[in-house]
This record gives structure tokens, sequence and C-alpha cells, in this order.
């Protein structure tokens, strides 16, 4: 039988979509060192986050292509990831070139959750292999501080740029950092274009794969300013089912939708109480609600996460249960939660954005 050939490889795989982005393997560029031994095959796959919500469907299919490869008898799948940039790349939209995607957490309104699922969101990116930051831009009520456990300021090295604090193997900066707790602060247009800049470009981020930004509850001036000035890759809605806290979010996104920030899609926070004694399930905040919104607006719903008390501990005690219980339930919520996310900022990077004619 004659020798099989690299070409042959890459033949096969190029018949191999990528199941989100519906574009094949090779021209993906997510195929690397090929080798070949005797009817053995060795490859990498590139994937476009480490936290990739279809590995396991890649896997199979990659299997399947290179096993009808005539002469192929073993195939070993060696994982990679290469995030892409996500945010875009017009004049003036990346002040901070080795952060590849901002990701910012919104909510239409306060005490939903928004800093749990940021933090967690972030730990969760970190526990799949990513690099990560997380930059608490919620300059009303700064809670990272607390629920990393991080306390102290930030240092200067050359007296220009602050090192980030780190904490559970995120680099962490928040505004809680640089104003006392009592320091009732009155954010202003410009002092705040100013403080959000260089909490960005200020920062020793170095090279990250995620940015995720904490930013302030509702849809008023604040989160609106901050939103134009990050061009981000996208946003992350955080809500309670319940319709007071859905409404908020139809509003949240309409102002996202105006500055042009992508919806990456709705979690649903609180999204039921488990007994831990008898492990019934309870609907605090009524059921369902997120799920419709989501609907009607459009944008996925990336996760549901219970109302729980080991979440409420980790936050309190500076410990995220993602970090603490990584195999638990509540970790899961958020891992599944963190994938969909990750796999929704590739598709998007990869997207090419039409222009949009408004015939109305
Ligand atoms: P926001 O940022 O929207 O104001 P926080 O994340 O600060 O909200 O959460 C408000 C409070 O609710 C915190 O004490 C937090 O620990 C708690 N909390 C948030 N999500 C959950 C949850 N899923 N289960 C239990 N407690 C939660």
């Amino acid at each position: 039988m004659s020798q099989l050939t690299e070409r042959e490889i890459l033949a096969a795989l190029s018949k191999v979509n990528d199941p989100e982005l519906h574009r094949d393997l090779v021209s993906l560029n997510m195929v690397q060192n090929v080798r070949i031994e005797g009817g053995g095959v060795k490859l990498r796959i590139d994937l476009t986050t480490p936290a990739c919500p279809l590995k396991g469907k890649i896997q199979g299919d990659v299997e399947n292509a290179l096993r009808a490869v005539p002469g192929v008898t073993a195939v070993e799948i060696e994982w990679g990831a290469q995030v892409r940039h996500g945010q875009k790349q017009e004049k003036g939209g990346n002040f901070i070139p080795g952060v590849k995607n901002v990701v910012l957490v919104g909510a239409g309104k306060g005490g939903v959750g928004k800093s749990t699922v940021a933090l967690n969101l972030a730990a969760a990116l970190r526990l799949e292999g990513a690099t990560v930051g997380l930059l608490d831009a919620d300059f009303y009520g700064p809670s990272v501080p607390i629920m990393t456990g991080i306390s102290g300021k930030p240092t200067s090295v050359d007296g220009r740029t602050l090192e980030p604090m780190e904490a559970h193997g995120l680099k962490v900066m928040s505004i809680g950092f640089l104003v006392e707790p009592d320091q009732a602060m009155v954010w202003r247009g410009p002092m705040l274009h100013s403080a959000i800049t260089q909490l960005l470009r200020d920062v020793n981020w170095g090279n990250l794969d995620y940015l995720v930004l904490d930013l302030p509850p509702g849809t008023g001036d604040v989160p609106l300013s901050l939103a134009q000035i990050v061009k981000a890759a996208g946003v992350v809605l955080v809500s309670t089912p319940q319709d007071v806290a859905l409404a908020d979010v139809v509003k949240a996104k309409a102002m996202f939708d105006r500055v042009d920030v992508p919806v990456l899609g709705i979690v649903e926070n609180m999204s039921d109480f488990v007994c831990p004694h008898c492990e019934k399930s309870t609907p605090i905040f009524s059921t369902g609600g997120t799920h419709r919104a989501g609907e009607a607006m459009g944008i996925p719903l990336l996760g549901a996460i219970p109302l729980d008390l080991a979440i409420r501990m980790g936050g309190d005690k500076g410990t995220p249960v993602t970090v603490e219980y990584p195999d638990s339930k509540q970790a899961q919520a958020f891992r599944e939660m963190a994938r969909k996310v990750a796999g929704r900022i590739s598709v998007q990077a990869h997207q090419v954005k039409l222009p949009v004619f408004n015939l109305g």
C-alpha cells in the first residue's frame, strides 16, 4: 500500500467543518503539526478558545474523517488553542493590544448577581486554560475586592503604569482599589472617561485571552459611556427570571444595540433554589421568563445559575465557588456558561460584518 501523505490528511480534514463557525478546519488554520508514522496520524487541533463548547463534537468528526482515509489505522489528537481577537480593530479601538477580547458583563438593574457572574465567568475561563483578567468598573459599588479576597493597593514600577493585583490565577483591577470605600464619587463624563481609559490602558494587563469587565448596573449614562469607550467583543447580560428584572434587560439590550456592542446572550441568575436538605427545587424568582425574553430579543440563553448558599458564601469570603469547588454542580453551571460565552465570542470574531441598510 502506498505511503499516506500529509496532503491526503489535509484533504480529508478540509471536509470537516467547525460546527459553530461553519467553515472547514484547514482553512480556519486549526490543523497543525501533522505527523504520519505508518498508518498512525498525529496532529494538533488549535481550537479558537480553550473553553470550546464543541470540542467533543470536533474530536468525533476529525476521527471519523481520518479513519475513512484508506491506510489510516490510528489517530492521535493533541489539543491547543489560539484565541482570536474579538474586538473591533478599527482606529482607536484597540488601546490594550495584548488583550484579545474584552467581555462586558452588564445588567439592567443592581443586585441581580452581575459581579458574581463576572467573577465566576473569569474564574471558569481560567479553569479551561485561558489567560484572564477581571476589571471591576462598577464605579458606584465595586464588589470585586471583597469577592476576590484582595486587599491593599496596586503598585507601580515605573511611576506611570499600575500592576494589576492577582487572585485565583486572575489579573484583577478594581476602581475599589483606588478610591476609598467611603469616598462618595460623582462620576461626570470627562472624569469617567479618563478613569476607565486609565484602568484599561495604564494597567499592565500583559497578554490576555479575555478581560472580563464588570459594568455598573442600569442603562444610565455611566454604563452607556463605558460601553462606548471600550470596544468590546460583546456583552453578557445578567438577569433574574422576574419580569421586573427582565424588563430592565430589554432596555439594556436596546442600549447596547445603540452603541453597537454585540449582545452575546443572557444569563439567568438565581434561577431556582435547591434546598440543601431535601434537594427540592423552588423557582423563587419565577421560571422561564429569561428564556422567553431571550427568544423575543433573538439572543441565546447562556446559562441558568441556581440561587445557592455556596455561591453567596464564596462571594463573601473571597473565594468564588468555581475556584473552591470546581467540580460542584454550582461550578458546573458557571463553567457551562463560560464555554457558551467563549463559543459565542469565537463566532463573533469570525463573523464578517456586513453593512446594515436602514430601509425604514
Ligand atoms: P450585582 O453585581 O448585580 O449588584 P452581586 O453579584 O454583588 O450583584 O450579588 C448581590 C448579592 O447576591 C451578593 O451577596 C451575592 O453573593 C449574592 N448572589 C449573587 N448571585 C447569587 C446566587 N446565584 N446564589 C446566591 N447568592 C447570590
